[in-house]
């Protein structure tokens, strides 16, 4: 058995390395999109974080790496073994599936993500695995993947065993990621890039934007969620909306803060 299974190993190794390569890719492509960004639109925000964002990327590009595992494995085996419920024929499922089924993939990580953060917020899970998240202070664009190597374990194996539970079409699916790219960053850079009547109107009360992000970080607790106010609302987590300004300046308060 050992014999033949020689070159399998070594083609799921090869699937995982350049999965993860290509997350590294993605990372530093798109946080690097970002921050120029930030330089441009909000200069001197990242001023005096250079030892900080260095330490985000080190641990981003190790999440990349683990990020990259599960994946691997798993698009190994849709190309190879016929794995996984992803489909490339849009007529495979009703029309009406397609948009619904991105709502499901973005509920479901918001639920497992919702859950497994607030987890973390435990004294000895904090300790262990979340810290490194809540080194940034305030994070940066090159935050989004600054994570613990157990924290990222938590996070890689979402999308992967999604994929063989609800059926998604290779687009809806590059979607998703492409959604958990730009609000991953985009919660983290310091600053709002969506306009008021979004943030502070009815989408805003459903939706998480970095406004919201933010002041889990600055306060610690509440605002666990990743995509909706959803868990934090019904489980009365939510603290409401930060304040970009006013955050900085009481960042060093302490965990209460008024929400
Ligand atoms: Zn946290
Ligand atoms: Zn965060």
């Amino acid at each position: 058995m050992p014999s033949h299974m020689g070159p399998h190993s070594t083609a799921i190794f090869l699937s995982a390395l350049t999965m993860s390569a290509i997350v590294a890719i993605r990372y530093l492509a798109t946080s690097g999109f970002f921050a120029w960004l930030t330089r441009r639109v909000r200069p001197g925000l990242y001023d005096r974080l250079d030892t900080q964002m260095r330490r985000e990327i080190r641990w981003s590009l190790m999440s990349a790496a683990i990020y990259g595992i599960p994946a691997g494995i798993v698009a190994w085996g849709w190309d190879n073994r016929g794995w996984t419920q992803i489909y490339t024929d849009i007529s495979a499922y009703p029309l009406w599936y397609v948009p619904l089924s991105l709502f499901l993939y973005l509920f479901a990580h918001d639920t497992w993500f919702y859950w497994t953060h607030r987890l973390m917020h435990r004294p000895w899970w904090f300790k262990i695995a979340h810290a490194v998240h809540h080194e940034s202070r305030p994070p940066t664009a090159w935050a989004a993947m600054s994570f613990h190597p157990w924290e990222a374990l938590t996070g890689a194996i979402v999308i992967p065993l999604l994929v063989f539970i609800i059926p998604v079409h290779i687009g809806i699916l590059a979607a998703v990621l492409t959604i958990m790219t730009v609000m991953g960053i985009g919660n983290h850079m310091g600053w709002e890039m969506f306009p008021r009547w979004i943030v502070h109107g009815p989408l805003g009360r459903a939706l998480i934007t970095a406004t919201h992000h933010q002041k889990h970080h600055e306060a610690y607790r509440g605002n666990y969620g990743l995509y909706f106010r959803f868990w934090d609302k019904i489980c009365g987590t939510d603290i409401g909306l930060g304040d970009f300004g006013l955050g900085r300046g009481i960042r060093n308060a302490g965990p209460r803060s008024r929400g």
